[in-house]
C-alpha cells in the first residue's frame, strides 16, 4: 500500500482531476517534432528517435532509481530521496561530475507507462519525493507518465534537480506541477560558460530560470519534521579559481530572496575533460592529449558530436592525416583550456565563497548536511 501523502493534496493531483495535467503532457510532446523543450532548440524532430546535444530521442532513458542518502538532508530525511536519474543532458559541462551518465545516452529506453511505473514503485518504496536528477531534455516524457502516474496514488512531492540551464516556456509547463525546484547554478559570466559548460547563454539562461522557479514555488518551506515541503532549493559547486564567480551567484540570489535556500558545496574534483586534463597537466603526457581529442565532443552549429580521430588508414591520404593532425592540435588547446580547473578546490577558497555569501546578505546560504 502507497504510504499517505505527507502534505495533504500535492497540487498536481488537482491538475491531474481537471485534465490540465494530461493537456501539458500534450503541449509538451508537441514541442518534440522540432525540438525546443530546451534552450539549445535544436529543432530535431524526436519522435523519429533522433537526439540533439541532449542525445536522446522520444523516450526517456532512465539509469538508475531509488532511495538516495547522499541529498541535503531537507530531502533525505530517514527514508531517502526517491531519485532517478535520467541518461543524457542538455549541457556538456566539460567538468561534469556524473558524465557516465548524462554525456551519454546510458540507461534502459522507457515507454510514458513504464517510467510512470517507476516514479510509483519509488514511492511504494517509502522515498519522501520523486526527485527527477537532471530531467530539462525530458520534460515532455516526464509530464506524460506523470498524466498517468498521478490518477494511480503518486502523491509524494515532486523535486526537479537541474543544471539549470531550463527554457521558461518549458517550466511554465512544470507550474503547479513540481514543488521542489533544486537548480545546480554553476556560474554567471558568458566567458567560462563557453569555455566549461559550452554554452555561452548559460548566464541569462539560467538567471530567467531560477526567476521563472522562484515565482511558482518561492522560497523553500521546511516542515516540522525537517523535510522540504515547497520551494528553491539552490546548489551551488564551488569551483577552483572562480571564486568571483561564486560572488555573481550569491548577489543575484540574494536578489531573488536573501531567505534563498542555498548549499554552497565543496566538493568539486575534476571529472570528465577536467579529469583527462589533470593526467595530462600533471604528467606531461602526449597520449593525454590524444585521448583528450578522442573523447571531446564538439560544437557544431550549437549541435554536439563526437570527433572521429580514427587514424587514416592510407598512409599516403595527405587530408586524413591533416585532419588527425588538427584533432591533436585541438586536444592541446583544450588541455590548456582546462587547466585551471584541473585540481580540487583549496580550503581559502571555500572559506572566500561562504563569506561572498554572508556579504551578499544570505541567510540561508550554508554547506548543507
Ligand atoms: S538538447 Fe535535447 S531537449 Fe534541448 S533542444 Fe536539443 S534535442 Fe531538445
Amino acid at each position: 500500500m502507497r504510504p499517505p501523502s505527507r502534505t495533504g493534496r500535492p497540487s498536481y493531483v488537482a491538475l491531474s482531476e481537471s485534465g490540465e495535467l494530461g493537456r501539458r503532457a500534450q503541449r509538451a510532446a508537441r514541442l518534440l517534432a522540432a525540438c525546443e523543450l530546451c534552450p539549445r532548440r535544436c529543432g530535431v524532430d524526436r519522435t523519429t528517435g533522433a537526439g540533439g546535444v541532449c542525445g536522446i530521442g522520444a523516450r526517456a532513458r532512465v539509469a538508475s532509481y531509488g532511495p538516495h542518502h547522499g541529498e541535503e538532508s531537507v530531502l533525505r530525511g530517514r527514508a531517502g530521496s526517491g531519485t532517478v536519474f535520467f541518461g543524457g543532458c542538455n549541457l556538456r559541462c566539460r567538468f561534469c561530475q556524473n558524465s557516465e551518465i548524462s554525456h551519454r545516452p546510458a540507461g534502459e529506453e522507457l515507454a510514458p507507462a513504464q517510467l510512470a511505473a517507476v516514479f510509483l514503485d519509488v514511492q511504494d518504496m517509502g522515498c519522501h519525493n520523486l526527485n527527477l536528477v537532471t530531467p530539462s531534455h525530458v520534460v515532455a516524457q516526464i509530464l506524460a507518465a506523470l498524466a498517468i502516474a498521478v490518477p494511480q496514488g503518486l502523491r509524494i512531492p515532486i523535486v526537479y534537480n537541474t543544471g539549470g540551464y531550463d527554457a521558461v516556456e518549458t517550466l511554465a509547463l512544470l507550474d503547479g506541477v513540481v514543488d521542489i525546484y533544486m537548480p545546480d547554478v554553476k556560474l554567471l559570466d558568458a566567458e567560462p560558460a563557453e569555455r566549461y559548460l559550452t554554452a555561452r547563454d548559460y548566464p541569462e539562461v539560467v538567471r530567467r530560470a531560477m526567476t521563472e522557479m522562484q515565482r511558482q514555488v518561492g522560497d523553500l518551506v521546511v516542515g516540522a519534521d525537517g523535510l522540504a515541503v515547497r520551494g528553491l532549493l539552490v546548489r551551488h559547486l564551488v569551483m577552483p579559481g572562480l571564486v568571483a564567480e561564486s560572488e555573481q551567484v550569491f548577489a543575484f540570489l540574494a536578489g531573488l530572496s536573501p531567505d534563498t535556500f542555498v548549499n554552497v558545496m565543496d566538493q568539486y574534483r575534476p571529472c570528465a575533460e577536467a579529469s583527462l586534463a589533470t593526467a595530462d597537466v600533471d604528467r606531461g603526457q602526449r597520449d593525454g592529449r590524444q585521448r583528450l581529442a578522442e573523447a571531446a565532443p564538439r560544437r557544431d552549429g550549437g549541435r554536439v558530436h563526437r570527433e572521429d580521430a580514427a587514424p587514416a588508414r592510407d598512409a599516403g591520404n595527405t587530408a586524413a592525416r591533416n585532419d588527425q593532425t588538427d584533432v591533436v592540435s585541438d586536444g592541446r588547446d583544450r588541455v590548456a583550456d582546462l587547466r585551471s580547473i584541473a585540481r580540487r578546490i583549496t580550503r581559502a577558497e571555500f572559506g572566500a565563497a561562504l563569506d561572498a555569501a554572508r556579504a551578499a546578505g544570505l541567510r540561508r546560504a550554508a554547506r548543507s548536511p
